[in-house]
């Protein structure tokens, strides 16, 4: 095989996933509702099959017109700036591959890329394929202020974010709401971020594919938007994660058409374009929540209200049988502390594994419930440090809930 695959071989997705369906645990892993899209993006998906012959052809290679048009529209409001639907936006198969053209076409043989942990698993493969060095930097909680109670209390140093600048640094990719601790990133914090970023010249990568999922009053701000920004920003973002259809594969990045044509040249040269009746439908969601966008009807709207509720639900449960949740301002996972509950692992065939991922092993083998191990959202370096929580997905009908909770209330 290539050097470039080179201890990337293993996937936490790919096993958790196979290892819930194996055992048929109760799913609170990987990260998809099990409830259907709102009934508008199905019926749009419907027409547009049934529509003629055009929707089951090729389209445009950067983006279904009609697509890439209401996506300009949209987030040209929530920017503040004219974004061009041709030249500033690249449509693509999913957000994974949204980020795997930006990696491709933006970092170089020894370039550095800043990674905050933890981070979504998939940013350091994607850096390493593109020949880069990811360079780490945690999110830890506050020090000083008792207990982490919310996503809130773990912050970077600002000091320590500045050390790993170099002349080397090619970019940095931040998540927010972030996958899998749920911070939401304040302006502030977003400032001191952009202000390096500036005078290292850099570019930010901003995966914001949970950006109408925030909780309490947290706000979702775009980097892109801070000033000078937009210049060096790719935005991320996914129509399966924004209408609750992680299996149609629709995300894109936004940014400056100085820097969206390169990631345009690796995409029109890998898959030229994903399919035309999902791009059509998204388009047409779009075009609806323009509409009501802010009212009651929007499904950015009540998407993270429905939410909210099973946040607290799971939240509640999980305190209730002695684990200590990490309660998040947004996104749709729960971290939880796992060091209170003792139990005896002593399966053989995991022992040189990481204790959470041993937990979470034992977790849906002997009792039927599957999570995923939060250290696999850290660099091998810092893994070690993170192995004594596990995360929870929320984004489950009330019924897969309660299933979860009779299970955790049984053995603790
Ligand atoms: N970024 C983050 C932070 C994610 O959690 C995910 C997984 N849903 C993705 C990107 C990939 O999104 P998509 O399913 O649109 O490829
Ligand atoms: N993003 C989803 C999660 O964090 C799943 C990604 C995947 O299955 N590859 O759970």
């Amino acid at each position: 095989h290539a050097r470039r695959l080179e201890g990337i071989d293993k996937n936490i997705w790919v096993e958790f996933t196979q290892l819930a369906a194996d055992y048929k645990a109760v799913n609170l892993g990987q990260g998809f509702p099990d409830f259907s899209p709102p009934s508008f993006i199905q019926e749009a998906f419907c027409n547009a099959l049934t529509g003629g012959f055009r929707m089951h052809q090729y389209t445009r290679a950067f983006g279904h017109p009609n697509l890439v048009k209401i996506l300009a529209k949209f987030f040209s409001r929530i920017v503040g700036r004219e974004i061009d639907p041709m030249e500033d936006i690249l449509v693509s198969v999913g957000a994974y591959q949204a980020l795997f053209c930006t990696f491709q076409a933006l970092v170089d043989e020894g370039d550095e890329v800043i990674i905050v942990e933890p981070f979504f698993d998939c940013y350091q493969p994607m850096v390493m394929m593109a020949g880069g060095m990811p360079v780490y930097v945690p999110l830890k909680p506050r020090e000083g202020r008792g207990p982490a109670l919310t996503s809130a209390d773990w912050v970077l140093s600002p000091e320590e974010l500045a050390s790993k600048f170099t002349s080397r640094t090619k970019a940095i990719v931040i998540n927010t709401p972030n996958n899998p601790l749920g911070k939401v990133y304040q302006w502030e914090e977003l400032q001191v971020i952009a202000d390096l970023c500036i005078k290292h010249d850099v570019i930010c990568i901003s995966d914001e594919v949970y950006e109408w999922l925030t909780y309490d009053g947290a706000k979702h701000v775009k980097i892109a938007s801070l000033p000078g920004m937009w210049e060096r920003t790719v935005t991320i973002g996914s129509a399966g994660k924004t209408f609750s259809a992680t299996g149609w594969k629709v995300g894109w990045a936004i940014g400056s058409g100085h820097i969206m044509k390169h990631l345009k040249t690796v995409h029109q040269n890998s898959v030229y374009h994903c399919a035309t009746a999902a791009q059509e439908a998204i388009s047409v969601g779009f075009q609806r929540e323009y509409d009501v966008f802010g009212t009651e009807d929007s499904y950015f709207h009540q998407l993270p209200i429905t939410l909210h509720e099973k946040r607290k639900r799971l939240a509640d449960c999980l305190k209730s049988v002695g684990l200590k949740p990490i309660l998040p301002q947004g996104g749709y996972f729960m971290i939880a502390d796992i060091s209170n509950i003792n139990v005896d692992l002593n399966d053989p065939t995991t022992k040189e594994e990481p204790y959470d991922y041993r937990f979470v092993k034992w977790l849906i083998k002997e009792k039927g419930l599957a999570t995923i191990p939060v250290s696999a959202f850290y660099s091998p370096e810092h893994r070690d440090q993170f192995q004594k929580y596990i995360r929870f997905c929320f984004v489950k009908e009330d019924s897969t809930l309660q299933a979860a909770e009779n299970i955790l209330k049984q053995w603790s």
